[in-house]
């Protein structure tokens, strides 16, 4: 502070001073400020992007009722700046509450009644996988009975043909023991 202090010093003792101000000492370029200090409120400053404060471009000192006026000026600007900023925050709060609640809410829905649907297409398929089961078990079973009746058929066949053979070669016994 007390360097920056003597520089303004140096500065406002002549313009020649306040023009060599335009570069800082360590060869940068400078920019222009307006400094908003109780001191200096409203003073235009050439300001080094590493040092800082170089010099005043405003060489002349304020009156000091421009200073008291221009004070109060920035006072309620600073005010209303962060009247706004509270105000637009809180907006903003409430918006993006009121975007985003609803749009959760529909998303939810969306899901319960996929989840919904989901359930009832895992029934059917349970129901459909039953259904096939009992198809099968029913096609088995006629399968089962188709082959057992062949098989009865068969023995049925051999059965006659045995007691046919039997009988021809019973008669055949008794001829030969009649004759
Ligand atoms: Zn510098």
């Amino acid at each position: 502070m007390s360097t920056q202090s003597s520089r303004s010093d140096n500065s406002n003792k002549s313009y020649g001073e306040a023009s060599w101000g335009r570069a800082c000492n360590c060869g940068r370029s400078t920019i222009k400020l307006k400094a908003w200090t109780d001191d200096n409120p409203g003073r235009r400053f050439y300001k080094c992007d590493v040092h800082g404060f170089v010099s005043w471009v405003d060489v002349e000192k304020q009156c000091s009722w421009q200073k008291m006026c221009l004070l109060e000026a920035r006072d309620e600007i600073r005010r209303l700046k962060s009247l706004i900023q509270t105000t637009s925050s809180g907006v903003n709060k409430e918006e993006d509450n009121q975007n985003l609640e609803p749009g959760n809410q529909k998303i939810e829905e969306e899901k319960k009644k996929l989840e919904g649907e989901k359930v009832k297409l895992e029934g059917e398929k349970v129901k459909l996988e039953a259904e096939k089961k009992k198809f099968e078990d029913l096609k088995k079973r006629l399968e089962d009975e188709a082959k057992v009746s062949k098989e009865r058929e068969k023995l049925l066949r051999q059965f006659i043909g045995i007691s046919w053979g039997g009988f021809i070669v019973a008669i055949a016994i008794i001829i030969t023991i009649l004759k």
